[in-house]
């Protein structure tokens, strides 16, 4: 078998997940998507297409009026100019991280990962027989210490990848961040992937993504994604932009890989981009005031996200790796929240606000006692 792919496991998160849901009485707080269904309005809008017998092969980058719409989208909501044919429908972020990943990277490259990271880019990069490697963030507030990003490039740099708002930290970088770190790569041959799949769910004024510095077009990949902010994770739809080069590149491994996105399901993409996030922003953002403080009242550390759905918690306090405090806080406390280490970083534990109010409630009540058991 392939020595590359020999060598990656399958996903930390999602073992522990299935840990958490094969335990009897056990409270999830694990699971990184909306606890809503997707919106009437975009069902609607597949069902219709179905009807009209949408079930040939699209084109391969998504039908024309898809990449338009994305592209007036992109513009109008974020400030991103890129052309219908600098896009293409994916699988998912994940085919688009895959592609994109595929495209530039040579056995040996290097990728330099800011930590805590979602699992996916390690093994993504594994599998192209890339070096992911790790730049931690957790002494500094989860934003990246411009020096310490000077010091992690090598001439086998091939590639960072920015997510902001981050999993498993919620956080977003701030603009000091991305303009030092823009200082640092503008004259290098690196490619910067920003993964944007949380932009939508962000609770802070002041976003700013990689993608603003288009003086890099030609080094940007842009990664979104339908699955977060629509509640579309089954769908398995995402977008992927770069300059026109890049793309015509990028394009090739997304036609063998996948040919296309489903047909029907396009005219959802185009349904949910003109869908108000605003209520589902609005709920998140209460949550996350909840759960911050309820944390903060049990004498915990936790950086205060400004984004996505998720809290990452220090547990180092308590003297035990993170597989050993959420296996023990699973079995002796019946609430499942993901261990640090499974993003890179020891010491930490990673819970998800994607509940309802009394699930929270709950799953926090347990916590709290188990943390006051220790
Ligand atoms: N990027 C990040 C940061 C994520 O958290 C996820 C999903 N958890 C993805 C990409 C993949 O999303 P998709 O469902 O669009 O493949």
């Amino acid at each position: 078998l392939n020595r590359d792919v020999m060598n990656v496991e399958l996903s930390g998160i999602r073992q522990f997940t299935y840990l958490v849901r094969d335990t009897p009485g056990a409270c999830a707080l694990t699971i990184g998507e909306p606890d809503l269904n997707t919106p009437d309005v975009i069902k609607e809008a597949a069902k219709a297409a179905l009807d009209d017998n949408d079930t040939h092969y699209p084109p391969g980058n998504g039908y024309p009026y898809a990449l338009e719409a994305i592209s007036r989208f992109e513009a109008e909501a974020h400030g991103l100019r890129y052309a219908p044919s600098e896009i293409i429908l994916t699988v998912g972020a994940t085919e688009a991280l895959f592609a994109a990943f595929s495209t530039i990277l040579n056995a040996g490259d290097e990728v330099i990962i800011p930590t805590p990271a979602f699992g996916l880019y390690e093994a993504l990069v594994q599998l192209q027989g890339g070096v992911p490697v790790s730049l931690p963030t957790e002494h500094n507030h989860f934003q990246i210490v411009p020096e310490e990003l000077k010091a992690a490039i090598t001439d086998k740099t091939k590639a960072i990848i920015l997510t902001s708002p981050n999993n498993p930290t919620g956080c977003v970088y701030t603009k000091e961040t991305l303009d030092a770190v823009h200082d640092i790569l503008k004259d290098k041959p690196i490619f910067v992937l920003c993964d944007d799949v949380y932009r939508t769910l962000t609770y802070c004024e002041d976003y700013h993504s990689f993608a603003e510095y288009q003086d890099m077009r030609d080094r940007i990949i842009v990664i979104n994604s339908f699955s977060k902010p629509y509640a579309m994770t089954g769908w398995r739809l995402g977008w992927c932009m770069a300059d026109a080069r890049l793309m015509d590149r990028i394009q090739v491994f997304h036609q063998y890989a996948v040919t296309s996105v489903p047909a029907f399901v396009q005219r959802a993409c185009v349904r949910a981009l003109e869908t108000d996030t605003g209520d589902v922003v609005e709920i998140f953002r209460k949550r996350r005031d909840y759960v911050y403080q309820r944390l903060i009242d049990m004498g915990l550390t936790v950086e205060k996200p400004e984004g996505a759905f998720y809290m990452f918690v220090d547990i180092r306090k308590f003297g035990m790796d993170s597989n050993t405090f959420c296996t023990r806080m699973l079995k002796e406390g019946l609430v499942g929240v993901i261990p640090g280490i499974h993003f890179g970083t020891e010491g930490f534990m990673r819970l998800s606000y994607c509940y309802s109010d009394a699930d929270l409630k709950e799953g926090l009540d347990r916590i709290e006692t188990f943390i006051k058991s220790l």
